[in-house]
Order: C-alpha cells, then structure tokens, then sequence
C-alpha cells in the first residue's frame, strides 16, 4: 500500500504549490522512495487539451500521450520521473466517467449523486495511480483554491481516502500565502488562519502548512500559526520567494521537511542524496556569461504559454555556464523589412510550436532571416512546418506552398493531413500525441548530442511534412535527417550549409530536465555560443 500526500492550497491561486508538491517529490526520491505524481484539476474540461494558452498557459504532454495541465511540467523537471494519463484528471473526466458508466446502466438504478458517485470516481483515480505506478509515495495536488465550489468534490474524496485509509497513509499539506505588507512592515497570518479553518469546515485538518512568503518568518509567526491553525510547530515550513525556482528543494530540505514526512508515515528516515540538486542551484546562480535567444511567437505576452520552451533553454545555458537571456518577439509584428532590426542582435532564434494561420507570415519571416544570415535556429513541430514552406517558397520556388492546416487547396500542400493518417478516426481529437520513435541520421548536427538509443521523442501535431517533397528538399541542402522508423514521417530537417538550422516535429522540450539537457537546446545553445563569440570578437578586432 502507497502513503499519499495531498497538497491544497489556499488564499489566492498561483502560489507555487505545484512547486512545492515537485520538490517534496524531489527531495522523497532522493531519499529512495519510489513517487508518483498527479494533479486534480477542477475545471469542466475534459483535459487541457482544449484551452487557449491565455487560459491555461502551456499543454504539457506525457510520453503516453495525455494533454496535461503545466504543473506536470515541473513535476516532471523536479523529479524526472516520466508520468502518465493518470497524472492530471480534471472534473470534466470524472464526470464524463461516471455519466457513461451511468448510461451504461453500471449503477444499477441508483440515483447518481456527487457523494458516493462523483467521490467515488476520484479515489478510483487514487487507487488507479497506486497500482499502476507501484510507488511508495504517491503525491496529489488539488488545483484552485480551498472556498471554490468547483473544488469541493476533490476535497470530500480525499477527506473520505483518510478515513479509509487512516492517518499515518495520508498526510494533508496547506500551501497558504502569508501577505507582507511593507508599509507597516507586517506579515499578517489571519487569511492563512482563515483558510485552514475553511478547510477544517470540509473535515480536513492540515498536517503540515506551507507559507509562501516574500520575506523571512520568526519563530513567533511560526508559533502563532502553529496554534491558530493547529498544526506541530515543527510542521510549519516557510517557502520563500526565491531567483531560482529550483532552490525551493533546497529551501524546504533545509527545514526537515522529509524527516517530518517520514515521521508522519511512520517510515524510515534515511538520508537524502541532495549533492547534485545543490551542485545544480549552484552552478545556476552563477552563471556568467548571457546569451540571447530570440522566441519567435504568437502568445509572447504570455510566458507560461513556452513554459517548457523556456525551461529548456534554461537547461542547456546551465551545461554551458551561460544564462539564457530570452527576447519574446511577437510574430504578428515580424516581417522581412524589420526582420533585420529585431532580430540582428540576437545569438539563437527559436521558432516553437502553434496553430492556425496568425502570425505565421512573421514566423517564416524570421526563419529566412535566421538562414540567409547563419544564425542558429530551432524550429520546434509548427517551427519545423514552417521551415519547410519557408524553403520551398525561397529555395524550391514554388510560391504557393504552404500547410492544409490553413490553405486546404494550396497547389503545393508541403504540410498536409496525410491520406490515411487517421483510418477510422474523426477528425476530432485526432492530434498526434505522446511518445513516438525516431531514427536519427547520424550525420545529423544533433547526433553527437543523444547518448541514450532508441530514442523516443513527444507529439502533440495534426499535419505532417508531405513526403512527396522529401526527394526535393533533400536534393537541395534541406537534410531530412530524421524519420519514424515505421511510419516514415518526418522528424528531422536540417540545412546542410549552416551552422545551426534545425527543426523537429516533436516537441524535444517536453523531455528536457534541468540536470538533464534535450540535444536539440543543447546543440542550439552551443552554436549560439560560438556565434556569440564569435560575433563580440570580431567586433573587438573592428574597435582596435
Ligand atoms: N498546427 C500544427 C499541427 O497541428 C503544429 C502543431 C504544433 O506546433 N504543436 O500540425
């Protein structure tokens, strides 16, 4: 049997506690113990999948292929454990579970109600992960905040698991914010006292308390909250605001968080092998040299949008000892005349995933700037679409070419929905998701930089590069470098004569981990690296 811990959160949303619930994670693996995480998601959809990135930032998307929410990105980054289709549910699953077992006639007559019914279904996802995952530790946050209506069922379910399962399989941790107030110079613990008891209203009483704060707690706030929310003193961990998100492991290791844990299980406390994660908070905090990386997209107002894009950039500055700088470039204001002006003083361009027609002129835009100048270039799924239009438009010579996805009639579909792609599937929901296998050249620029064969990489795409093309492109210096090895399709394009111009239609920053650097960031960072060295030399010799 699993122990389980459940993460609430309480007062706003966005406090971090899918960053607390990563680093708990972290820190338990660490220790040994097997972990598995997931996150129940209380909005109506179905999954992710659907929302608009302003909504919802980043679709994160597992090796089996589930549309998640972005917390499953960190949980993946802080832990690297590769998680599955049972780590995100959301209501609208729940629901839509129980309303077909319903129609099914699997409930026998009986009126379907949130209690048993709905409750019922959520530990079922409970047990699911418990036997699937075989962990020792298994990890649930409960997304919104303690008070939403939404939420309520998920907080029901998990209250009945403790009675179930009892105390010392079960632990509650209450991530609250403690608000500073810098006039007065006051933190002020009533809004977390006032959730604590909000959640005490639905029969839960937090084992431990999280308090996210912008400034350090003294032990008279630590006690204060001990008594008003009735928590062990030594069960009260501060999660600071800190530069690198990382630290937060460290920060709640520092204060014992696992030997509490451990405590509360009833397990064992061995000791926690933390060297590398400190090596790796160290190395991040001093870092040098910068390097600037232009993001070529439509949401850039909206960070979390290249959540995982960004992260890993992040990652392969780390292997080079360089902080990756990141100029967000709206593609709808790009075009070939100003192309120059934004993007000259750059050392990388990335070009990430998307859909639909908006902005994509802007993206082809930076694309040809990035292979008339030699500037190292990633194209990522989209990116890699639209790589290959960009080609056939200026290289090729055939002006109309273009993707299906927006001109269904184009004379040269060079992106196209393939005939039989999806036999016997509607259209609907019929996007390539999760892992799929690539065979790589191994005179691709990328290559030298996977040391772990066969390689799998993740999906999340309808079109596809149209193969009747490939002879073409690969006549004219574009390389198709990789392809699946059964279906054929196109993975990899790369230009031959460039330093740096590649492009995959996965997605290689889903598998990117803090410690462990995808290749295709890897290889973009390191080529950044000598063009940026390059470039600052050469503008050395014109000074002198
Ligand atoms: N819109 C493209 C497709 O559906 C690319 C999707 C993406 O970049 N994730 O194939």
């Amino acid at each position: 049997m699993a122990k389980f811990i459940f993460i609430t959160g309480g007062v706003v949303s966005s406090l971090g506690k899918g960053i607390v619930a990563s680093s708990i994670g972290r820190i338990l693996k660490n220790k040994g113990f097997k972990i598995f995480m997931q996150k129940f998601d209380p909005y109506i959809n179905v999954d992710p999948g659907t929302l608009s990135p302003y909504q919802h930032g980043e679709v994160y998307v597992t090796d089996d292929g589930a549309e998640t929410d972005l917390d499953l990105g960190h949980y993946e980054r802080f832990t690297n454990e590769s998680l599955t289709k049972l780590s995100n549910i959301t209501t609208g699953r729940i629901y839509s579970e129980v309303i077909r077992k319903e129609r099914e006639g699997k409930y026998l007559g009986k009126t379907v109600q949130v209690i048993p019914h709905i409750t019922n279904e959520i530990k079922l996802q409970l047990k699911r992960a418990e036997d699937k995952s075989g962990a020792d530790i298994i990890i649930t946050e409960i997304g919104g905040t303690v008070g939403d209506i939404e939420s309520l069922p998920f907080l029901e379910a998990i209250r009945q698991f403790r009675r179930e399962r009892g105390i010392e399989n079960t632990l509650f941790v209450h991530c609250v914010l403690l608000p500073y107030l810098n006039k007065s110079g006051e933190i002020k613990t009533k809004p977390a006292q006032h959730s604590t008891k909000e959640l005490g209203s639905l029969g839960i009483q937090p084992d431990m308390i999280v308090l996210r704060s912008e400034v350090n707690i003294n032990n008279e706030i630590r006690e204060k909250i001990s008594l008003f929310c009735d928590v062990k003193k030594e069960n009260v961990f501060l999660s600071k605001d800190v530069d690198v998100i990382y630290d937060v492991v460290l920060n709640l290791y520092k204060q014992k968080i696992d030997s509490q844990i451990c405590q509360h299980f009833k397990l064992t406390n061995c000791d926690a092998k933390m060297e590398t994660w400190e090596n790796l908070v160290k190395k991040i905090k001093n870092l040098k040299s910068t390097i600037k990386i232009a993001l070529v997209g439509k949401y850039v107002s909206l960070h979390d949008a290249y959540l995982s894009v960004v992260e890993a950039l992040n990652a392969a500055g780390y292997a080079y000892d360089e902080k990756i700088e990141i100029g967000w470039i709206n593609s709808e204001e790009l075009d070939d005349v100003n192309a120059k002006k934004v993007l000259k003083d750059y050392h990388g361009i990335v070009v990430p995933g998307g859909f639909g027609e908006r902005g994509s002129e802007g993206k082809i835009a930076a694309l040809k700037y990035a292979r008339l100048h030699q500037i190292p270039l990633l194209g990522i799924c989209f990116g890699l679409q639209l790589m290959a239009i960009e080609f056939a438009r200026n290289v090729l010579k055939l002006p109309d070419a273009n993707t299906t996805e927006f001109k269904p009639h184009c004379e040269n579909p060079i992106i196209d929905l393939l005939e039989n792609q999806y036999e016997g599937i509607s259209l609907g929901g019929t996007l390539r998701l999760g892992a799929y296998e690539l065979s790589l050249s191994n005179d691709s620029k990328v290559y030298p930089y996977y040391h772990h064969f066969p390689i799998f990489e993740r999906h999340r795409h309808r079109y596809e590069f149209n193969n009747k093309y490939l002879q073409m492109f690969n006549d004219n210096g574009m390389f198709v470098s990789g392809r699946n090895p059964h279906s054929g399709l196109v993975e990899v394009m790369e230009l031959k004569n460039h330093p740096y111009y590649v492009s995959s239609q996965f997605h290689p920053e889903f598998k990117s981990r803090p410690n462990h650097p995808h290749p295709f960031f890897l290889g973009l960072i390191a080529h950044a690296k000598e063009y940026r060295n390059l470039k600052e030399d050469a503008n050395f010799k014109s000074n002198q």
